[in-house]
C-alpha cells in the first residue's frame, strides 16, 4: 500500500531525506523512531503530498507522488494525517468538526455525513460530547475528536505524527488505546513516535531513521535486541 524508492527531499540546498526506501504492507503497522531532525515528520509529510520530493519514487494507495499530475482529491481521501497539534475548529462542535470533512470533501449529505461522525466518535470513545466544543475538552479528547475527524473518511492507510507527545500520561494512555484499537480492526498506519513500549507492543515493524536515511528496520524486537550501535546507544539516550 505504500512503497518509497530512494525518497529525497531537499529544503534548499539542506538534503532532509538522503535516499529513504521502504514498503508497508496491507494491514500493517510500521513505527519510525529516531533523534530529533533526522527527517521522520518530513517522511511522513510527504507520504500525504504535503511535502513535494525532490528525488526518488513514492507511491501511496496507488497514487504516484513524486509526479507533479498526483490528484491530490482522489489521494486526500485515501490517507489520513493527524499531528502533536490538533487543529479542530474553536467554533464548532465535535459532531461539527468531524462531519466537515465528509460534506466537503466526498459531499456528502447532512445526514449521511452525521451518521458517519458518530460512529467514528464512539469509535474514540466520545459519543457523550457530540456537542462540545475543543475548548471544552481535555487535550486527550480533542486528539480523539482530531482522529475520528481523519477516520471520518475512511481512509485506507493512517499517518500519526508524535500525536500524544503534547499529552500528559494519562491523556496519553486514552489517545494510545484508541491507535491500539484500530490496529485490532486491520487499519494500515505508519506512525512516527517516542512511546517505545507503545511500539513495542502494536507495531508490527519498526523503522530507526537516523541522519535521513532508513539506518534499521525490522520486527520490533530490534527496540530489545538493536541490531547497530546507533540503535542501541538511541534506545538507551534518547539520542
Ligand atoms: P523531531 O523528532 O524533532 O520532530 P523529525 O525527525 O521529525 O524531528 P523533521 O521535522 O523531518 O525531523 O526535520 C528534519 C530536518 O529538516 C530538520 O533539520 C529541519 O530543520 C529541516 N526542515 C524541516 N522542514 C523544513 C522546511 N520547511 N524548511 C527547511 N528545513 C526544514
Ligand atoms: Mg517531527
Amino acid at each position: 500500500i505504500v512503497e518509497l524508492r530512494n525518497m529525497e527531499k531537499s529544503f534548499g540546498a539542506v538534503q532532509v531525506l538522503k535516499g529513504v526506501s521502504f514498503t508497508v504492507e496491507k494491514g500493517e503497522v510500521v513505527a519510525i523512531i529516531g533523534q530529533s531532525g533526522s527527517g521522520k515528520s518530513t517522511a511522513l509529510r510527504c507520504m500525504d503530498r504535503l511535502e513535494t520530493v525532490t528525488g526518488g519514487e513514492l507511491f501511496v494507495c496507488g497514487h504516484a507522488l513524486h509526479d507533479p499530475k498526483v490528484d491530490l482529491h482522489a489521494l486526500r481521501k485515501d490517507v489520513g494525517i493527524v499531528f502533536q497539534s490538533y487543529n479542530l475548529f474553536p467554533h464548532l462542535t465535535v459532531e461539527q468538526n468531524v462531519t466537515m470533512a465528509p460534506r466537503l470533501v466526498q459531499k456528502m449529505s447532512t445526514d449521511a455525513a452525521r451518521e458517519v461522525a458518530r460512529a467514528v466518535i464512539a469509535k474514540v470513545g466520545l459519543s457523550d460530547k457530540l456537542d462540545a466544543y475543543p475548548e471544552q475538552l481535555s487535550g486527550g479528547q480533542q486528539q480523539r475528536v482530531a482522529i475520528a475527524r481523519s477516520l471520518a473518511l475512511r481512509p485506507k492507510l493512517m499517518l500519526f505524527d508524535e500525536v500524544t507527545s503534547a499529552l500528559d500520561p494519562k491523556l496519553t494512555g486514552e489517545v494510545l488505546r484508541v491507535i491500539e484499537g484500530l490496529a485490532k480492526e486491520g487499519m494500515t498506519m505508519i506512525l512516527v513516535t517516542h512511546e517505545m513500549q507503545f511500539a513495542r507492543d502494536v507495531a508490527d515493524r519498526v523503522i530507526y531513521m537516523r541522519d535521513g536515511i532508513v539506518h534499521e528496520m525490522g520486527g520490533p524486537e530490534i527496540l530489545t535486541n538493536p541490531g547497530t550501535p546507533e540503535l542501541a546507544e538511541f534506545l538507551a539516550h534518547g539520542y
